[in-house]
Order: C-alpha cells, then structure tokens, then sequence
C-alpha cells in the first residue's frame, strides 16, 4: 500500500512518522507547499523511508502531476483545510483514497459545516474509492469513543459532552497549538450546541463553567462548536444534547479579545503598502510556529466524551478518555500534544484502511466504522484511554 501525506506542519511530522513506522505501507511520500519542510521530516525518519514532493494543494492539477507519478492508494490530507476539496477533487479524478483531519472552510469565511464535503458521496460511491473525514482527535477520537459507547454500553445516547482540555504550560504569553490562523478562526467564533432537534447559538464564551479533568483538575471550561457535533448527531439521533467544551487560560482569552479588538483576526483583505494582506495571516507569520512549541512544553492535555443515556432500562453515565503528555509526545515525535494527539488517530485511520478493517465507497465519518479494531491499537501508538462508569459528569 502507498501512502501519499500532504502537509508538512506538526500534524504532518507525527503523522508521517507513524506511516513510515507501520509496515503495511510499502511506499511512503509527504508533499507540502514548502519541500525543504518535507526533507528535514524526512530526513529525521532515515534509512530513505519517506519520499518527498513539492505541491500546491490549491492546485486540482498539480496534485493530479503529483498522484500520477506516485500513484498513491490513500491520500492523508494534514495541510490545511481549504485544501480539502481540491485535494479530494484530485483523489477522484486519479482514483486515490482519502482520509482527513478538519472539515472543508472557505478561506473567506470561517464557517464549519461537512456540507460541502458530504455533497461528495454519490462521487465517491461512483468511483468504489473511500473518503475518510475527521480522523484526528477532536474530531476523530472524540467521534470513534462515541461509536465504542454506543456499540457497547447504552441502547440510546441522550446527551453527550465533548471536553477538551489543554492544561500545558510553553512558557508564551500567546501561542496557538494548531495553525494559527486555523485555531483563531475557530475560537473566535459564536457558540453552537445542539438541543432538542435545533441548533442554540451563543455569544463566544458565552457559557462557561469549571470542570474537573483526571490527572489536572478543574479548568474554566467554555461551550465553543466543534465539527464533529453536526456529524454525531446526524448518526445517532437519540441525542437529546451535543455539546463541545474547551478550556482557555485568562491570559489566552485576553489576547484574543485583544487581537480581536484591534482588527488582526480580520481574515477580508486590506491594503498595506500597496500590498494586499490579510491580517490573520499576517498575524500568523509573526506568531511562534506550534511545530516549535514542544521544547519547553510541560503538563498534560485531557480529551474526551462525557455520556448519559440509557442501557437495558437504566439511565447510565459513562466517562471515555485519554490524557496526553506533552514531554512525553515531545520525546517521541518532537512535537507538542496536541499535534501528536492529532497525527497518531489520523496514521491509525489510514492503516485501518489498508488493512481493510474501514472500507466502503462514498464519503464517511469515522463514527460509522467499527471503532473495536482502531480504539484496539490506539494505545500501543501513543494515546490510551480509561472508561469510568456512572461517575458525576458535571456537565
Ligand atoms: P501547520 O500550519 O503546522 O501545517 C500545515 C502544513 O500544510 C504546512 O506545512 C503548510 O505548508 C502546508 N500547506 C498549507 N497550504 C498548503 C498548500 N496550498 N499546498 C500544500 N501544502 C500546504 O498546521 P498543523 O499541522 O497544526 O495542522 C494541520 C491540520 O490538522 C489542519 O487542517 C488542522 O485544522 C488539523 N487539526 C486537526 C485537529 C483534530 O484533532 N482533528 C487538531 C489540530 C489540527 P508551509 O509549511 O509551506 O506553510
């Protein structure tokens, strides 16, 4: 099997270490818009594992050059997700499989929806390829500890909390854990949660309240909407209530209120110098690369789905997690947490593919796989987790 990564950020790293390390990928290449990036991934790995290419994934024709020559079986999108479309425009057009970390968002817009993405489904079904959507953590682990909690411990889910807690310190006034640019634009937005058939829209932030995390303790924790809601509760239509909750430092919170006042999470174009720019852009090259931040990155993050439903008659609660170190990530990968804990699901994503154990054609999201065999080695690659049972879930 020949595995095709796109995107050479901290996502990338983990992810392509990962590919190179599982043996059922015979070939493996990482293209990014910059292939010195590629290069030093690759030449980190050694032994002439990872091939490398430049490419604009802006670009359906280039990707297809791309694809062509290298003839990949399965495409592991990590740039970043304006590229989606393209990149699974390409895969159709030269009959390569794809798997993804972040739904589709116009860069003019930050808006999050899988419409886009969905619209594809009869194209793929066409074509018998698989297309692979939401394959990190959140949106990925969170979505496969709900399928593992429906498949095994309640007849109906009722209400399901996500919570996402990063609780480590890189020592930065300000820094984001993902492409910043990416990161403002989702927590900047307005809050979403889904209640009873309908969708409640909020202020950002504007509910919050302090949660206990395992290993942690408790963190101001703030409703903020995440992607995977509007998949979760397409798929299990017994939820009563989906809510994703996040948690954010004070300093980080007022840097962002900051940023915002001031106009540089603007992402419409203006004129400086006679250039065109777009402030969150401009923002983002003057912020610290999160690839960097991982040096000096100390404490844990804790990711996981708080349920309530029922099971045989019973109301029951239900606690799925995994915790993450950031030293430890670091050793390993040389990256920070919250790369890791994305790049390690989408390469195991990848793998259940090659071996067979996720197929089907059209367009899917990985709740609708058998969450037994990935949950059943997410462990041994770096990211176990622990149930807890009719505990106080606080939400
Ligand atoms: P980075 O910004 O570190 O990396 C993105 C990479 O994609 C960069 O190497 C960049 O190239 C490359 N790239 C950008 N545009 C293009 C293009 N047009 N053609 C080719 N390559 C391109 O981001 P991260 O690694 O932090 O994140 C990667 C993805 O993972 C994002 O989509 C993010 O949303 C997603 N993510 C998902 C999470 C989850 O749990 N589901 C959590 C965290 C992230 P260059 O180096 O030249 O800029």
């Amino acid at each position: 099997m020949k595995a095709l990564i796109i995107g050479a950020g901290g996502v990338g790293t983990v992810v392509t270490q990962k590919i190179a390390a599982n043996p059922v990928f015979s070939e493996v290449m990482l293209a990014s818009r910059t292939k010195s990036k590629c290069d030093a991934v690759a030449a980190a790995i050694g032994g002439g594992r990872v091939q490398t290419a430049q490419v604009d994934a802006d670009s359906v024709q280039e990707l297809c050059t791309l694809f062509r020559a290298f003839r990949p079986d399965i495409v592991v999108n990590v740039a970043l997700p304006y590229q989606d479309l393209t990149i699974m425009d390409a895969c159709l057009e030269c009959g390569a499989n794809y798997l993804d970390t972040a739904n589709y968002e116009p860069k003019d817009e930050a808006h999050f929806e899988y419409s886009w993405q969905w619209a594809y489904q009869d194209r793929f079904k066409a074509k018998g390829l698989t297309a692979i959507l939401g394959c990190g953590f959140d949106p990925g682990v969170t979505a496969i500890f709900t399928a593992y909690a429906a498949k095994h411990h309640f007849d109906e889910i009722h209400y399901l909390d996500i919570v996402d807690c990063n609780a480590g310190n890189h020592g930065m006034a300000f820094a984001t854990n993902f492409n910043p640019e990416i990161n403002i634009r989702e927590v900047t937005q307005k809050g979403r949660y889904y209640e009873n058939g309908r969708w409640v829209v909020t202020e950002p932030h504007e509910i919050h309240k302090p949660l206990h995390y395992p290993e942690i303790g408790e963190r101001e924790s703030y409703v903020i909407y995440h992607e995977e809601l509007e998949s979760l509760v397409k798929n299990y239509p017994t939820i009563r209530r989906a809510r994703f909750w996040m948690t954010f430092g004070q300093e980080y919170l007022t840097h962002l209120r900051v940023i915002q006042n001031i106009g540089m999470a603007r992402i419409d174009p203006i004129v400086y110098n006679g250039v065109e720019i777009v402030p969150i852009q401009f923002l983002k090259a003057v912020l610290p690369d999160p690839k960097s931040l991982g040096a000096n990155y100390h404490g844990q993050t804790s990711i996981g789905c708080r349920i309530r439903g029922v099971k045989d008659g019973k109301e029951r609660t239900y606690y799925i997690y995994n915790n993450c170190d950031h030293e430890q990530a670091f050793r390993e990968t040389g990256t920070q947490a919250v790369s890791f804990t994305t790049g390690v699901p989408a390469a195991l994503g990848a793998s259940m593919w090659a071996k067979g154990l996720w197929r089907g054609a059209g367009v899917f999201n990985v709740e609708e796989f058998d969450p037994d065999p990935f949950l059943a080695e997410l462990g041994e690659q770096g990211l176990p987790w622990v149930e807890k049972f009719d505990v106080d879930l606080e939400v």
